[in-house]
């Protein structure tokens, strides 16, 4: 299982990052959009991740 981000759909508001912040993090080299890390999720880090996946504002995060 991995999370991805829609960088068109995503509006920088950081909400992932404070959720989930193992997995995802603003990046300037990316404008400001939030990126996942290109790893497997663990059973560690995968409930914040579908959180995140869940609460962020413009369904940008996909977990599969
Ligand atoms: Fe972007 Fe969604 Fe993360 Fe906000 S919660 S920074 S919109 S991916």
């Amino acid at each position: 299982m991995k999370a991805y981000v829609d960088k068109e759909a995503c509006i920088s508001c950081g909400l992932c990052e404070s959720l989930c912040p193992d997995v995802f993090s603003l990046e300037d080299d990316t404008d400001g959009k939030a990126v996942a890390v290109d790893e497997e999720l663990t059973d560690d880090n995968s409930d914040c991740a579908k959180d995140a996946a869940s609460q962020c504002p413009t369904e940008a995060i996909l977990i599969e």
